[in-house]
């Protein structure tokens, strides 16, 4: 199905955008563009975008970028990233938060803090949007974003809205069973109150502890794989020798092995290749077939 860019720039002007270079909505700066890029202000608009472009189902929705790889190929579809009129945090009731889908788990840790509201402090270690936090489900340190959720407003790609609540939605470790042609719009959150330096305390000791055990400053997305159970992802890539591999501008940092860097110049297919070398040397080593963490999405440079 061909989609009418005429109509849509007409009625969406600003908020769409043809050929978007998506290197820049990646942590891995890398990345193809996207056919059409839409940026929506609101729920209305995202009704009204979904129904104009009716039975074309070849969509994304992108968060922050610091779970996502995107293919050099970038993506032959619509990108749906929230602006930042999805960034926001109310506090409806003593012990609830909605949150808007956009807003940074970083910026939201910080408001609990400040407003001595405990078990957030997670978050503050977290580098991506509570939207990607929730489809992901999140977490560090035994905390994940599914403790502390009560409920999430949703839109389906055929414009239909809808409330799920935190006991219909099946969580299990970074995914959840929720739908994939679905937009998490907003969440309502479970504020505790606790005590404000103990928080503050907690939170630093949190960011110390990721600073020494984790890379900073270069192009990553963070855990590659998940750890399967009872072992932990880096140390059979270590016990495997990969650590030091890389494949082009593509490589592993010296600091955590399960993170994949651009160390700048690499190509989207160089990091899948190290993805699959690895995987293929950790299944000879340890028997044990690794599980991405990591999201891939778009298409290959060969997809024409
Ligand atoms: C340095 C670094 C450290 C990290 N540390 C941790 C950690 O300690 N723990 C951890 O769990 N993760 C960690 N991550 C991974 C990443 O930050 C999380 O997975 C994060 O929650 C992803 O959020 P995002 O908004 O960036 O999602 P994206 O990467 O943009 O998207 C991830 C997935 O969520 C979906 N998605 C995003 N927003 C929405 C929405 N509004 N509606 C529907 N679907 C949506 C996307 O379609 C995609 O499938 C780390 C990453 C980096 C770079």
């Amino acid at each position: 199905m061909k989609l009418n860019k005429i109509k849509l720039l007409d009625k969406f002007g600003k908020n769409i955008i043809f050929k978007e270079d998506l290197s820049k909505y990646s942590w891995f700066n890398l990345g193809g563009p996207a056919e059409i890029f839409f940026k929506p202000d609101s729920i209305e608009q995202i009704i009204d975008f979904l129904g104009t472009i009716k039975n074309f189902h070849k969509i994304i929705c992108l968060g922050a970028g610091s779970n996502t790889l995107i293919r050099d190929g970038g993506f032959k579809g619509v990108v749906i990233k929230l602006s930042p009129k999805f960034s926001y945090i109310d506090r409806i009731e003593k012990n609830i938060l909605e949150v808007g889908a956009g807003t940074l788990d970083k910026t939201l840790s910080r408001f609990a803090a400040d407003n001595s509201i405990t078990n957030f402090e997670f978050l503050s270690c977290i580098p991506g949007s509570i939207g990607g936090a929730i489809m992901m489900n999140s977490g560090c340190y035994g905390d994940e974003i599914s403790n502390i959720l009560i409920s999430i407003k949703t839109i389906d790609f055929n414009g239909n809205l809808k409330e799920f609540k935190r006991s219909q939605i099946k969580f299990n470790y970074r995914g959840t069973n929720l739908p994939k042609d679905l937009i998490i719009l907003s969440a309502k959150l479970q504020a505790k109150t606790g005590d404000k330096s103990l928080i503050y305390e907690k939170i630093k000791n949190y960011i110390a502890n990721k600073k020494n055990s984790q890379p900073s400053q270069i192009k990553t997305c963070g855990s590659t794989f998940k750890n399967p159970k009872d072992k932990k992802a880096w140390e059979l890539i270590k016990d495997s020798n990969c650590n030091l591999l890389s494949f082009g501008k593509a490589s592993i940092s010296k600091k955590h092995c399960n993170f994949f860097v651009n160390e700048g110049g690499a190509s989207s297919e160089d990091i899948e290749k190290l993805i699959e070398l690895v995987r293929q040397k950790v299944l000879e080593k340890s028997n044990v077939r690794l599980e991405l963490e990591l999201k891939i999405v778009g298409d290959t440079n060969n997809n024409g």
